[in-house]
């Protein structure tokens, strides 16, 4: 879709459209916006309208508080889920500072910076397509989301054991009506853990599509009396929810993962780029890996990754190549969880890569033995390294990895750095009530 500034102005006034939502997301992966009604698309699409960046959190300090919103307009989208009558319509915004000058801490800007660089390098596109995972909680009295899911059914479950059906159902619908391709929906393994999957886009596309995403989920699960949680592990002793994050690079028109002379069908560039991530994924944990609970869910045993390696096949490995060949031929990253900023993330997974590529990185051997079953000995004799064990430790390798930091830019990375340290401080003086159960009677 591409749209002018008179086609946004003519579809308000042709579809009825009473409010249009001017969106941004904040460094945490808040989604944020402003309501105009549609008196005001006129100065919205001519990127006049104004907001006070002071109150995001990560954005800017009191004094230097004024910002503005340009508006993306192919992005514009109406919410099916809003009234008929007057309806509600959204526009994705860049962020920008008064003097014109894009602003750095806008996350969709630093995804925008590092795919420049992809161009610069003579990739085309690089495009992305994410499995979202989340869970479907039933909600008290008043409406509070507790900790009973909607239903004990399993992956690929269906009707009467799946009670999420009818939601995810109505998320699909909602989807497609606001311009997304769906490709899959069904259980996954957990009882109220569903994945919904839509095509992949640019990496740009795909952020926003992430947000959208979270959004009708969120959104259509309460109009349904359910909380959804894209919490990446809400219950102990199952498994948790992922964003596995399906990479290729384009180059002419043509797929550059894909060489057909090769043994496993994968180019130098897709090696070189599997060799990158390796190398800067302790770095981008922080990132691709944001709460505290993100930690939680990367442990041996619920289909999550912990160790760094990569595989043609094998699903215990962080790194895996889909079967799939030729135009299709992509790299599955599978550590992210969905709790995480998905320009910040899709800006580091494009600058980890072409790092590889640059540098002409080639990649440990394959692993093709499942690695859960390995003991730390045998693990180490193959070089297998780990991914951070706590929030505290991916900063620590964030801080000393500069092509992240390179990549976030200093303004992202400090306000980020500031952010996460204190939720770790806040976590580690809190008193849990696993303490509590553990400690209180015997001692
Ligand atoms: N839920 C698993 C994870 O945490 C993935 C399970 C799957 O999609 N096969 O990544
Ligand atoms: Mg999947
Ligand atoms: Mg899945
Ligand atoms: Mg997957």
């Amino acid at each position: 879709m591409s749209y002018s500034k008179e086609d946004i102005i003519r579809m308000v006034k042709e579809e009825d459209v009473e409010f249009i939502r001017l969106q941004f997301t904040d460094i945490f992966g808040q989604l944020k916006n402003v309501a105009i009604t549609a008196s005001q698309i006129e100065k919205a699409v001519n990127d006049q309208i104004m907001f006070d960046g002071s109150s995001i959190e990560g954005f800017v300090r009191i004094d230097e508080s004024d910002q503005y919103l340009y508006p993306d307009l192919d992005s514009f989208a109406i919410f099916p889920w809003r009234p008929s009558h007057g309806r509600v319509a959204r526009l994705i915004c860049d962020v920008h500072d008064p003097d014109g000058k894009p602003f750095v801490g806008d996350p969709r800007h630093v995804l925008k910076r590092a795919l420049k660089r992809a161009e610069e390098m003579g990739f085309d596109a690089f495009n992305v397509g994410p499995e979202a995972e989340f869970f479907l909680f039933q909600t008290d009295d008043e409406g509070k989301p507790t900790t009973r899911t909607n239903d004990e059914a399993g992956y690929f479950d269906l009707g009467p054991l799946d009670h999420g059906e009818g939601t995810r159902r109505e998320i699909c619908m909602a989807l497609e009506q606001m311009g997304f391709e769906i490709e899959a929906s069904h259980h996954e393994v957990a009882q109220g853990q569903h994945e919904i999957d839509f095509k992949y886009a640019d990496a740009l596309r795909t952020a926003d599509n992430i947000m959208t995403f979270k959004l009708a989920v969120k959104t259509l699960a309460q109009k349904n009396g359910l909380h959804a949680t894209f919490m990446p592990k809400p219950i102990f002793g199952i498994n948790g929810s992922g964003m596995h994050t399906n990479m290729s690079l384009f180059q002419g028109g043509k797929n550059a993962f894909y060489d057909p002379d090769d043994p496993k069908g994968l180019s130098k560039e897709a090696y070189s780029f599997i060799a990158g991530l390796l190398a800067h994924v302790k770095g981008m944990a922080a990132v691709t890996n944001p709460l505290v609970n993100s930690y939680k869910r990367l442990v041996p045993g619920y289909e999550a990754p912990c160790y760094l390696a990569w595989s043609a096949s094998n699903r215990s490995a962080l790194i895996r190549i889909p079967a799939a060949r030729g135009q299709s031929t992509r790299v599955e990253l599978r550590s992210p969880d969905p709790a995480c900023n998905p320009y910040l993330e899709l800006a580091l997974c494009l600058a980890a890569g072409l790092d590889g590529i640059e540098k002409g990185l080639t990649p440990p051997p394959e692993v093709t033995e499942n690695i859960f079953d390995m003991n730390a000995a045998a693990r180490k004799a193959h070089g297998i390294d780990s991914l951070p064990d706590s929030l505290e430790e991916a900063i620590h390798a964030l801080e000393a990895d500069p092509l992240v930091l390179d990549t976030l830019g200093e303004h992202v990375a400090a306000n980020y750095i500031e952010g996460k340290r204190k939720e770790w401080e806040e976590y580690c003086t809190r008193v849990s009530s696993w303490e509590r159960e553990k400690y209180i009677i015997n001692y």
